[in-house]
This record gives C-alpha cells, structure tokens and sequence, in this order.
C-alpha cells in the first residue's frame, strides 16, 4: 500500500476539460443520453465512417443500454430483477443472460470481499432511503430485521445460468453497484463488432475507452477530487481499459447536519463510516471496476487494498479523511495509470 502525499497529485491537478478530448472534428461524435438514473455520454471517432453513419452507431449502442436498463431496474415491473424480488410464490426465476452475467459477477465480488459487496442488499437501500427521506436514522431494531434478509448464499444461478434459484424467499437484489458498469461494457463491445477502433463511453463516472483518442493518444481521464468536485485530483492515461469511482459526495443523504452515504456495510446494515472519500478503481472491464469501486469503498484502505494487489489487472486510488487532512492511498501498480 502506497501513500501518496498531496504533493505528488498537486501536480496533476487540473481542469477536467483540459483532460477530456473536444469533438470539433468531422468523423467524431459526442452524444448525452439520461439513462440508468444518470447522464451517459458516447465519443466516438472513425476516420472511415461519416459523422452519419457514426452517430446511428452510437444510437444503436445507447440502445443496448436502454435494454439492459430495462432488464436490471428494480421499479420496471417487465425487469428480471423485478421479477426475482416480487417472487412469492416459485423460487425459480428464469432470466436473460444479461441479468446472469451480471449476478454472477456479484457472486464472484461478494465472494473476494468477503461479503463487503452484495447484491442482496435491497432490503437495506430502501429502508435507508425512507429513513433520508423523513430525516430520521432508522431504528436498530428495524435494521437487525431487514438484516435477516440479506446475504448473497440467498440465490444461486442453475440450469446453465438460465434460472436463479431464490433460497430465501424475501431476497431483494439491487444491482445498482453493477449494472452501469455491465452497461457501458456492452455498449463498447457494441461499437468494437462494428468497428469503431476509437470511443470513451461515460455512464456517470464509469467509464470504458476503447483504442486511442482521435488524436492517436491514450485517452485521458481526470479523477475528480472529492473534496472539491471542480478539481482534478489525477488524470489517467488509459487504453483499452476502464475506470469506476464509488463516493460519498455525489449520492447522498443529510440527518441531524451529519452525511450518509449511499452504499451501506452489509455487516452492520448501516450506511459506510469509514473515512473513505472515494475508491476508483481501474480495470479492464467496467463491470469489474464498478464493483470493485464499491467493495473496496466499504472495505476501507487496509482491507481495500489488500483485496486489489491480490487480484491480477485492477489499480485502486482511495482518497481517505484523516482528521482535517485528505490522503491519497494507491496500490503498487496505480502509478502506472497516471498520464505523465
Ligand atoms: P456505486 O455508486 O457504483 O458505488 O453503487 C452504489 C449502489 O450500489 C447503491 O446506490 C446501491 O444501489 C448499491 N449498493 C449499496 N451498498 C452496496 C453494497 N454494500 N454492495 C453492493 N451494492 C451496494
Ligand atoms: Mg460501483
């Protein structure tokens, strides 16, 4: 575990704009959709395809984002994961492959953070929204029972991925710490088969690039400084990779004065208190680093960072309070992700 002072990153600091690429050329396109809860935004450049036929491209790849929308939303009443948390009366639910790759994906983080990521935290989410909503911490009581319900050794994929099989009857999955990331994953991969050699797409802050900007240059990333949003507290060079930050400044709630965050401890049924400010995570696949951003953000920095040097092609940059100062903590291999 490495700790970088604030005066390597002050280097590094600067506008986000200076780091993302301009548009202003004819075989490019920038496209903003709302989609997932968030803004999506898709830049692509194909020096062989007219700014046409690029731009019906990137439509076609925000609508397979829109699908996947519309399989993981908890509220849509057609979605799988819908289906799965209303279920009263069979325990076996088929789903879309969509939907299994992505719950296998949350078996397989539930798993390597030793249940600090999980799916089935829904019955919590909720419970912590309503208590945002009215301004006032949820009972103890009340969280010990929700708490009953969760747990990832609740569901199981069976018949080659193509049902779940619910153990617990009053399992409610959210896959909000997945499912943008899955999201982008699929609309790169889109944009590949069609061969778009060249495209960054951004689901608010996930973010996956493919190939080299127009310019032939690795694509820059800056990493917001959660302190002060306005900052850039590191900017990446990546290639053929993907990024995801899980904060606690961006989502969420006030009581008594004091913030929540919105990703909650399994252990504790309690939204995080760690002095974590963020954890981006860099990966090859977005999904995985949506994920991981969001384990490591409620595993802390020691645990954190254990998990990431452990695992083969993930960085981490945690940025963590520390009394009145902010530290910046990296594993070995995030310096190398840094634009120089
Ligand atoms: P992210 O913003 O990617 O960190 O994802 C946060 C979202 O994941 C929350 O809004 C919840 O929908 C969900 N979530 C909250 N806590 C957890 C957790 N401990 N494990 C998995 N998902 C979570
Ligand atoms: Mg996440």
């Amino acid at each position: 575990m490495k700790v970088l002072s604030r005066l390597i990153f002050a280097s590094l600091i600067c506008p986000l704009s200076i780091s993302l690429c301009g548009c202003a050329q004819d075989q490019s396109t920038k496209t903003t959709r709302l989609l997932m809860g968030t803004f999506v935004s898709i830049e692509a450049f194909d020096p062989d395809l007219s700014k046409k036929d690029l731009a019906d491209k990137v439509e076609m790849a925000f609508g397979e984002m829109a699908h996947i929308e519309s399989l993981m939303s908890p509220v849509r009443s057609e979605s799988d994961v819908y289906r799965i948390n209303r279920s009263a009366r069979t325990r076996r639910i088929p789903v879309e492959p969509y939907t299994a790759e992505v719950l296998k994906k949350a078996l397989e983080i539930y798993s390597v953070s030793d249940g600090a990521f999980d799916v089935t935290i829904g019955p919590m989410v909720d419970l912590w929204k309503t208590s945002g909503k009215r301004g006032r911490l949820a009972k103890s009581s009340v969280i010990e029972k929700s708490l009953k319900g969760v747990g990832s050794d609740g569901f199981m994929l069976e018949q080659d991925d193509s049902i779940v099989l619910l153990r617990r009857r009053d399992l409610e999955i959210d896959l909000g710490g997945l499912a943008k990331g899955f999201a982008v994953d699929k609309a790169a991969g889109f944009l590949k088969e069609e061969g778009i050699k060249s495209a960054l797409i951004d689901a608010g802050g996930d973010i996956r690039c493919i190939g080299k900007n127009k310019k032939g240059e690795p694509w820059s990333v800056g990493v917001r400084d959660p302190q002060d949003r306005t900052q850039v507290l590191a900017v990446l060079s990546l290639q053929d990779e993907s990024v995801a930050t899980s904060g606690d400044y961006e989502r969420y709630f006030t009581i008594d004065g004091k913030v929540y965050s919105h990703i909650i401890d399994p252990r504790s049924g309690r939204p995080v208190d760690n002095n974590v400010k963020s954890s981006t995570i860099v990966a090859k696949d977005c999904m995985t680093a949506d994920g991981l951003a969001t384990a490591t953000f409620v595993l802390g920095p020691e645990k954190g960072i254990k998990l990431i040097e452990s695992m083969d092609g993930v960085e981490c940059l945690m940025v963590v309070e520390d009394g009145d100062e902010m530290r910046s903590i990296c594993s070995s291999g995030f310096a190398s992700k840094l634009n120089r």
